[in-house]
């Protein structure tokens, strides 16, 4: 199982982070280690100071392939969770700015957060998915899917391109504006707007 993560798919975040707009998806990858389910608290790593929340969709993929076309992606996926991809942002400063690769930053033990799985049919408008992130009962970040750079689709057809897609690989898909720190105490939780108001919920203490 792998977990492929999008980075600078909402263009609000790309600018809050003063990043530039990608030509291609931004791709990078965590260890199934990183993975956090069943709401279970996250532990604050003691190796940074600056550990960021970032709320996504993220994609379960349902097929095998490789080399996928764009007609066919859609028949990859057909779960969706919402997760929670932690960011170490004093670490990635200090890797990106060497020009180094991010993964210390963003692939650490539990640093892959995820509610369970809801099939696709589930939500309204599978282009416009809405999702929320708060932070101690405030609203954090609001999302909508339609909002990206690079839609589901372009993310499968991309990523299969260069690695196997295997079922049970989860795609996080990227954050839309408003990340920001987390402390010990914080209780984040998010959720994606299902048909008829409903919502998938995750619930995620920090300790
Ligand atoms: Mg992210």
């Amino acid at each position: 199982m792998k977990i492929i993560c999008i980075g600078r798919n909402y263009v609000e975040h790309i600018h809050e982070l003063q990043n530039a707009i990608p030509e291609d998806p931004v791709v990078f990858m965590k260890p199934p280690s990183a993975l956090l389910v069943g709401d279970k608290p996250f532990y604050y790593p003691d190796f940074t100071q600056d550990l960021h929340y970032e709320g996504e969709i993220v994609l379960k993929v349902c097929k095998n392939g490789r080399h996928v076309q764009p007609e066919f992606a859609h028949e990859y996926y057909n779960e969706i969770a919402f997760g929670i991809d932690f960011t170490a942002r004093d670490i990635q400063a200090k890797c990106k700015a060497k020009g180094l690769p991010w993964e210390i930053a963003k692939g650490f033990d539990g640093s892959a957060v995820l509610s369970d799985f809801v099939s696709i049919d589930q939500v309204p408008d599978i282009k416009a998915i809405e999702f929320e992130l708060h932070k101690n009962g405030q609203a954090v970040q609001k999302g909508n899917s339609s909002m990206v750079l690079f839609n589901f689709e372009a993310i499968i057809v991309y990523v299969s391109k260069f690695f196997k897609l295997q079922m049970g690989d989860m795609i996080y898909t990227g954050t839309p504006a408003g990340v920001g720190p987390v402390q010990i105490g914080d209780k984040l939780e998010g959720f994606i707007t299902l048909k008829g108001g409903g919502k998938q919920f995750l619930t995620c203490e920090v300790k």
